[in-house]
């Protein structure tokens, strides 16, 4: 199953109007009866897959794989039904304050994404990383090994605003060769050796190779771009000697600590956010994101102007 699609751009056929996106918070307005911890008026994130979080897949830390998941989508509108509501959601103890709104929305998705990423591809500390892919969640991937530790980290990026905030979120290189070059580079700045962890978050061929062939032996790649057309060989991989740990990233794992982190004010994700719209807007949204005029758009249903009732998505 496809999770972060992108229809946008026409990789899906599309029949018949549909609501986007996946990545959401707000306030509760209304619980079905057997909902037994949420309650209306808490303020709550989720995520992209709905789980139970109590089935052994969960209780593995692999949500998105639980044996009941459900898509949740839709989230551009003015209220969201979300299934599995009490092993799904995550409330806050208050209602956050307005200005964390942008960076507790992240923690639904490319935030959450990015984390999973660094821990898939075993960011440690003092760790040397590279990230491939200089949208939302390679942004976030970079903030993530950054706050495990990592020492080195070398964001792959031609593109000089988002160059910016890699270098802001903790990125200590840019290389802006892609393929075979952009693998080069990454040799050049390892003295041959390759990073011990490569972050693959935009799911092409060449990105995914660029990924495996940057990778020190024994090292880790990982992969949370939605692939399009990606085909590995066994021969290659036999000989690669790295290891491969990827999918749709179990946000809900993460949920707790990285909520956390974020009404601590230990990190600031919400800086992916350039471009805020009323929902209505919506279409601006994507057109922004599609032309990289933005390089995300976060949108506020009506009559939303300070709390939590919002819902998002374009990554
Ligand atoms: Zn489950």
């Amino acid at each position: 199953m496809r999770v972060r699609s992108v229809p946008y751009r026409g990789f899906e056929s599309i029949t018949q109007p549909v609501p986007m996106g996946h990545e959401y918070c707000g306030i509760v307005e209304e619980v079905g009866s057997a909902v037994k911890n949420i309650k209306p008026g808490q303020f709550v994130v989720g995520s992209f897959f709905a789980s139970d979080n109590t089935c052994p897949n969960c209780q593995f830390g692999y949500q998105s794989s639980c044996m009941h998941r459900e898509s949740v989508g839709g989230a551009q509108a003015p209220l969201l039904r979300v299934p599995l509501a009490d092993g799904t959601l995550l409330a806050t103890l208050d209602i956050p304050s307005a200005d964390l709104i942008p960076s507790l929305l992240t923690t639904s998705d490319v935030l959450g994404t990015g984390w999973f990423a660094a821990d898939a591809a075993n960011v440690k500390p003092g760790s040397t990383v590279a990230v491939i892919g200089d949208g939302a969640v390679g942004l976030l991937g970079v903030l993530s090994a950054r706050q495990m530790g990592a020492e080195r980290i070398i964001a792959m990026s031609r593109h000089e605003p988002r160059q910016k905030l890699a270098r802001e979120f903790g990125a200590t290189d840019i290389v802006t060769e892609r393929g075979d070059e952009g693998v080069a580079r990454i040799m050049d700045l390892t003295h041959g050796i390759g990073a011990d962890s490569v972050l693959e978050c935009v799911g092409t061929q060449e990105s995914m190779l660029q990924a495996i062939h940057s990778t020190r032996k024994g090292g880790y790649v990982s992969y949370v771009g939605v692939p399009h057309g990606v085909e590995l060989d066994g021969g290659e991989l036999f000989f690669a000697h790295v290891h491969l740990h990827g999918s749709p990233a179990p946000v809900r794992r993460y949920l707790p600590e990285l909520i956390d982190l974020v009404l601590k004010g230990q990190i600031n994700p919400g800086k992916v956010f350039d471009l805020q719209l009323p929902l209505e807007q919506v279409a601006e949204g994507y057109r922004a994101m599609d032309e990289r005029r933005a390089i995300k758009a976060l949108l506020r249903p009506e009559g939303d102007s300070t709390d939590g009732k919002l819902d998002t998505e374009g990554s």
